[in-house]
């Protein structure tokens, strides 16, 4: 089933949000109070409006309430973004993704019980530095100061042996999930299935025993 998705404020973040909701085929509300901005995704997205997103009535103007995300990504005004997740949250939205732009943004939206709060700047800005680091480091999703995923690509030490002859999950506490090859994904390999050089892998695991696998292991 589409879902209903609306985003407030088409900065290069909400925009960026709006566009691929919308390439995916969902239908996506965008609202912004500056109209040069709204007339840019008039071909971006299902509907446009020019609101202010901070104001009640507006908001239940545009039956808010009857959407199954919001996505805040109001950047530099932190109050106009405070009031208007509290104002969703409030009328009944029940997923309302926000943007923050700092600590304390986070909390004070982790009190007024945003659904999840997110740090582009700062997440990409981790990923960024890991890739950086390491050039096997294809990319890195942090699930928790423990975990994480990383993508990481397969050298000669692990080409053409098996999982079951690395032994991974065993040597480095690390489990496969998939592995990419060109366009094609792997998911859930099996123990006899052969990594090939230059297979993107990725795997999941304690942030420690991701490093040791990384390091030793490849
Ligand atoms: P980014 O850092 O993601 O580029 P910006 O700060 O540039 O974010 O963009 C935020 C957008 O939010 C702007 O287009 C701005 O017009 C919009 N915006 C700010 N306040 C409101 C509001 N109260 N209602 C609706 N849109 C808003």
């Amino acid at each position: 089933m589409r879902k209903q998705f609306a985003v407030v404020g088409l900065g290069r973040f909400g925009g960026s949000v709006c566009k691929e909701l919308y390439k995916m085929g969902h239908d996506v509300l965008a609202i912004d109070s500056n109209e040069d901005k709204v007339n840019e995704f008039t071909n971006f997205s299902t509907h446009t409006v020019i609101a202010n997103a901070t104001e009640e009535s507006t908001l239940q103007s545009l039956g808010i309430r009857n959407f199954d995300y919001v996505i805040v990504a109001i950047g530099e005004n932190i109050q106009s973004s405070i009031l208007c997740t509290l104002l969703l949250k409030e009328m009944g939205v029940r997923n309302v993704w926000v943007k923050a732009q700092n600590d304390y943004h986070h909390k004070v939206l982790e009190k007024i019980g945003a659904d999840r709060i997110v740090h582009p700047e700062k997440d990409m800005g981790i990923r960024i530095a890991q890739h950086l680091v390491s050039e096997k480091i294809i990319d890195y999703i942090e699930l928790s100061d423990e975990y994480s995923i990383v993508e990481l690509l397969a050298t000669e030490k692990v080409a053409n042996r098996s999982l079951i002859q690395l032994d991974i999950r065993a040597k480095y506490g690390c489990t496969i999930l998939a592995f990419k090859r060109k366009e094609q994904v792997i998911v859930s390999p099996l123990p006899d299935d052969l990594i090939h050089l230059n297979d993107i892998l990725i795997v999941i695991g304690h942030k420690n025993d991701l490093k040791r696998f990384e390091e030793e292991g490849l």
